[in-house]
């Protein structure tokens, strides 16, 4: 292994690593990496000129490269790799023989320069450049005065050796003083990243076929930590050069155990140190500093190179400072693009604190402003106490190779030959797509109904236009689950959602980020665009399909239609104009809900549920019923959303063990999770829990609470215990539920917690307590009296639910509606309701 000068300028030398004695010393360097988990499969480390083993001071040793005929330089000390050079009169390569995993997982190389003095060299005049593969790494390079180490990620494919060219005009010569060459950890970039803009004048690169340049490594919040200290020997520079209004922010740091989670953020990404502090907001030193939600973002701006026309930015992220999870919701902006609104880091990195996270940007350098700034704030569903945003590194890549898009002049000549393709394939489309129609037409069996027929009112059937259709008849046979009719061409949903406009982000939950669109039609839609390449996604894409698109239902929200061309998994539901649930009974500024408004929006999730359960032929158990997948239409109207993790429940024995415990803390049944047993008495047990947040308008676990009240419903429950569950309600309810009605709500929340399934009632039970609740408060609220009924025993069979016209009709219309097609009329009659809805579930 090694370098050597060539016999002439014109020939090149290849030397024969596996037989040079110095490549077993370094090999045999490896045990003294006491921190490096990483062992790459190559690992070649050349203090070039050096007369004797180089110690890098971080655990490595960098070998001599073989002796030469070409003059090695020793300066005076500057840092150790730095202090001898090899100098190359005449054009040279490095031959480094590859295994075949290094050739398929990528290289990083880091070279050293140093034009230290030299009485015989002018190291200064040196220019030169680098290739590899005969693309350039540097070109007509002169390494500056200071020392400067250039580090790429080379992408696979990459040949079985690897030859690193050094040339320059006659007139000039080359120098490097230390190369290290090292097979990539797999993974360790993504093939594509987030485009930032969504719609720049070019499109964005695939980063699998760019190799990459590190221009910045950041460790936010924290000292400089060294090759020795991470576990692919990188430097991590502090960030306060960059940060703009150092009083926003302050340091946190964490001594405890970094969890890195399966399958997501490892040691390669960024070691514990980088993810062991971080900046976050200072709220006491913010202009108003008596405000309990202050309102200010931290930011760094970062130089970059206008010359450059794309960057990856890697953003590392880790919740160091919150007690619990869920607790820290905050935005993320890159070049004034909200890039990601409401991220809830404990949801990204598996459920735990103190768990990494990164986010990879493809940044178009399209305005060519020369930086590139990123920042954080608060994030509208942060609670007031708990505020806050957090950064734990960057990482900022050059992508090489980006062919920089036509400007000016260039450009509209470029628009006009883009658009003659366009119209001309269109056109070609067009021709083709009226053939396959007629075709199809002729083929299709007598039986089969027309499409127009099994067309829903709401169906986006009209934007399947173009290419669409072909694809259509090409996954027939690939996906036969799938709802091919839901099927909505990329291109439309663009056009809704005007090319992902960062404006139409209306939130991002554990699928990815979700936009407010207008389909062509006027129909409002909410897109959810999953995160691309995600396995644990795809099933969660396809489980919703499957499920939503069978069943149809007033308060289930309704997918209207899918997207999965270009490797994309969106989703595309009937928008629901008031959002989540949750964001009215708490959070920074939530609306008032008067205690009819809650209860007819319980009542609503409960039929929502109540018809998954039992309304569809399979029955369906939603398996995460929370406050935040209950969301309202413009009329405060419920609907339940996210099937994601939804099972159907044939597909459930009863002696079923499902692979793992799925839901959200502080909802989740403890017999389900004891157990792992899954029933629709899990839902009915989270259910519980809703009404009790509705009830106390408080979230289901807040850790900054003594220890007694921080579970909602242990909390609650207690004082229902008492009978006195009026005490922990939400306080501007006070005085506005009638004590009947809350205690027939407390029985009710009561029955859904009992410890187990069997006791609980159904979710038809609880509709129907809940029915008999509102129809208690609104009697009260007309000046009615009922007996002297105490908490809990109001003999609710004397309420004649058919002597509120409203209830009854709403029964019927839901009825007709959900069950018409099953014959399953349950809720048409007083006597049919009840019969339905006690004591047939245990
Ligand atoms: P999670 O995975 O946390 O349940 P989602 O991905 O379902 O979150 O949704 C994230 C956010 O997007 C919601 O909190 C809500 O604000 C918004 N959202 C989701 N679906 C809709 C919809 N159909 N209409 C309006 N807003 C929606």
């Amino acid at each position: 292994m090694g370098a050597a000068p060539p016999p002439s300028s014109s020939t090149t030398h290849t030397p024969k690593p596996p037989l040079n004695p110095f490549l077993l010393l370094l090999l045999s360097s490896f045990p003294l990496l006491s921190l490096a988990a990483f062992v790459p499969a190559d690992n070649y480390l050349l203090a070039c000129g050096a007369t004797a083993p180089v110690d890098a001071a971080d655990g490595r040793l960098f070998l001599p490269d073989p002796p030469l005929s070409s003059p090695s330089l020793s300066p005076s000390p500057p840092p150790p790799l730095f202090r001898s050079a090899r100098l190359f009169p005449h054009p040279s390569s490095y031959s480094f023989p590859l295994s075949p995993s290094s050739s398929s997982v990528g290289l990083v190389l880091r070279l050293y320069f140093l034009p230290f003095p030299h009485p015989s060299f002018n190291l200064s005049s040196a220019l030169f450049s680098v290739s590899v593969a005969g693309s350039p790494l540097l070109h007509r390079f002169s390494p500056p005065p200071s020392p400067l180490l250039k580090e790429f990620f080379l992408k696979p494919p990459i040949a079985s050796h690897f030859q690193l060219l050094l040339s320059f005009s006659p007139s000039s010569f080359a120098f490097v003083n230390a190369i290290e060459l090292f097979s990539a950890p797999a993974n360790l970039f993504p093939d594509d990243a987030t485009p930032l803009p969504l719609s720049p004048p070019s499109p964005a690169p695939l980063l699998s076929h760019h190799s990459l340049e590190t221009l910045l490594r950041i460790n936010v919040g924290g000292p400089t930590v060294t090759p020795a200290n991470d576990t692919l020997w990188r430097t991590w520079n502090p960030d306060s050069p960059f940060l703009t209004t150092p009083s926003l922010a302050k340091v946190a740091s964490f001594t405890g155990q970094i969890n890195y989670p399966d399958g997501g953020a490892t040691r390669e990404s960024a070691p514990e140190t980088v993810y062991g502090t971080a900046r976050q907001m200072n709220r006491g030193n913010s202009s108003n500093s008596s405000s309990p939600s202050p309102a200010f973002n931290i930011s760094w701006v970062f130089p970059v190179s206008n010359s450059v026309n794309g960057y990856l930015l890697r953003l590392h992220f880790c919740d160091i400072v919150s007690k619990a999870l869920n607790d820290l919701y905050f935005d993320v902006y890159i070049n004034g693009y909200a890039a990601y609104k409401d991220l809830d880091l404990s949801a990204m990195a598996g459920f735990m604190l103190a768990s990494p996270y990164y986010m990879d940007f493809v940044v178009m350098n399209s305005s060519n402003s020369g930086s590139i700034r990123v920042s954080v704030g608060p994030s509208g569903r942060s609670l007031p106490s708990k505020v806050n945003a957090i950064l734990n590194g960057v990482e900022i890549m050059k992508i090489r190779g980006v062919v920089p898009f036509p400007r000016e002049e260039k450009r509209n000549k470029y628009l006009a030959i883009v658009l003659v393709s366009v119209l001309g394939s269109l056109f070609l489309i067009s021709v083709l797509i009226v053939l396959i129609v007629v075709m199809l037409r002729c083929r299709r069996p007598k039986n089969e109904r027309p499409a127009s027929q099994e067309a829903v009112t709401w169906s986006p059937l009209p934007v399947f236009t173009g290419s669409s259709y072909s694809r259509l008849t090409e996954l027939t046979n690939a996906s036969p689950v799938l709802n091919l009719r839901l099927k909505i061409p990329f291109s439309e949903i663009l056009l809704a959602t005007n090319n992902f406009d960062e404006n139409s982000q209306i939130g991002s939950g554990g699928f990815g980020k979700v936009y407010k669109g207008v389909l062509r039609g006027g129909t409002k839609v909410a897109v959810k665009r999953g995160v691309r390449g995600s396995k644990q996604g795809l099933g969660e894409f396809q489980t919703e399909i499957v499920v939503l698109s069978k069943i149809r239902h007033r308060h289930l929200v309704s997918l209207i239609g899918y997207c999965e061309e270009r490797s994309e998994m969106i989703l595309v539901y009937e928008f629901m104009e008031k959002g989540p649930l949750r964001d009215h009974l708490y959070g920074l500024s939530h609306p008032f809900l008067s205690w009819k408004q809650r209860l007819e929006i319980c009542i609503g999730s409960a039929r929502g549920l109540h018809y998954l359960h039992t309304g569809s032929a399979q029955g369906i158990i939603h398996r995460d019923v929370k406050s935040s997948n209950i969301l309202l239409d413009e009329n405060y109207a419920a609907k339940v959303a996210d099937f994601g993790l939804s099972k159907l429940g044939s597909q459930i024995s009863q002696t079923h063990v499902s692979t793992g415990v799925k839901g959200s803390f502080g909802y989740l049944d403890p017999e389900y999770f004891k157990t792992q047993q899954l029933t629709d008495k899990s839902d009915v047990y989270s259910f519980g829990v809703v009404l009790l947040e509705v009830l106390c308008a408080r979230p289901v676990i807040d850790q900054s609470l003594p220890w007694e009240q921080v579970n909602l419903a242990e909390w609650a429950m207690l004082w229902q215990k008492k009978g006195q569950l009026g005490q922990v309600i939400d306080p501007s309810l006070k005085g506005k539920i009638d004590h009947r009605s809350l205690g027939k709500f407390g029985e009710t929340v009561d029955k859904c917690l009992a410890q187990y399934g069997i006791d609980r009632p159904t979710m038809g039970d609880v509709l129907w307590n809940l029915e008999c609740v509102l129809q208690l408060h609104e009697k009260a609220m007309h000046g009615e009296r009922f007996g002297d009924g105490t908490n809990g025993s109001l003999d609710v069979a004397s309420l004649n639910v058919r002597q509120d016209p409203s209830i009854s009709e709403t029964a019927e219309r839901e009825n007709s509606i959900a069950e018409a097609e099953k014959g399953n009329l349950e809720v048409t009659t007083g006597k049919g309701f009840s019969q339905q809805f006690t004591g047939d579930s245990r």
